[in-house]
């Protein structure tokens, strides 16, 4: 038979079992106590901070949340997206600032030579040393650099690819010794690629025809008036 402090002592137990291990952290240089395991955005929440800038997708794609962080006892700082990475015990992380690197305005249809103005537009492109700093910098693996020199190369088709996984954290600038900004550099040679080199779809503009037509005025307003089960429905058609 159980007696009155086993029956306590089990009850702690059981207690403690469900609740969840705790990490260190330190956020902008204060240290805080957060469940494991979380992303470093919700240990933001979790702590109390007002995120009233950087919350964006929260699924990784938006790139709002570019991130500084460092592990326990390691020197490097390094970049992530808080959304998409776990808290450790020992870390220590800080939101990025936004960088205010220059933007050139442009409109492709005016453009008369799409790859000689990208140096009109981006001068400081051709100027890369070769460092590689924006590369180590960017939390989606690319290959920023040769992305840059494939730009000043004219390569356009290979810097599209190059980008594809670009969230626009803008991480490769600040760090950049040219004052590059890769990722708009990359921005203009890919719409670049897209509007003036890149094979078009052959239905392509005969759907958007059809539709400017209204073939399909009908068929669109038939949907609108559909309820949500209806909807479902020829979804899973
Ligand atoms: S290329 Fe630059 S802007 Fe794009 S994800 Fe990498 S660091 Fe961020
Ligand atoms: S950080 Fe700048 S200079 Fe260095 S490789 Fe990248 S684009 Fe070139």
């Amino acid at each position: 038979m159980a007696t009155e402090s086993s029956d306590k002592d089990n009850a702690v137990r059981q207690e403690d079992a469900l609740q969840p291990e705790m990490v260190t952290v330190e956020i902008a240089g204060k240290p805080f106590r957060v469940p494991a395991g979380i992303t470093l955005m919700k240990s933001l929440w979790y702590t109390g901070h007002d995120v009233t800038r950087g919350a964006g997708c929260l699924g990784g794609f938006c790139g709002a949340c570019a991130t500084y962080y460092r592990t326990k006892d390691d020197p490097k700082v390094k970049t992530c997206l808080a959304c998409s990475r776990a808290v450790e015990d020992g870390m220590s992380f800080s939101f990025a600032p936004p960088f205010p690197a220059r933007k050139a305005t442009y409109d492709l249809n005016q453009i008369q030579d799409h790859k000689q103005a990208l140096f009109e537009l981006y001068p400081e492109a051709p100027l890369c040393r070769n460092c590689n700093a924006c590369t180590e910098a960017c939390p989606q693996n690319i290959d920023v650099r040769e992305g840059v020199w494939k730009a000043v190369f004219g390569d356009f088709q290979a810097v599209s690819e190059t980008f594809m996984d670009c969230v626009m954290c803008g991480l490769c600038a600040p760090v950049c010794i040219a004052d590059i900004a890769p990722s708009l550099v990359a921005v203009y040679a890919s719409r670049a690629y897209g509007v003036r080199e890149m094979a078009k779809p052959p239905g392509l503009f005969d759907r958007i025809k059809a539709i400017e037509e209204g073939q399909y005025h009908d068929d669109w307003n038939r949907v609108l008036r559909m309820t949500d089960e209806e909807l479902q429905e020829i979804g899973e058609c």
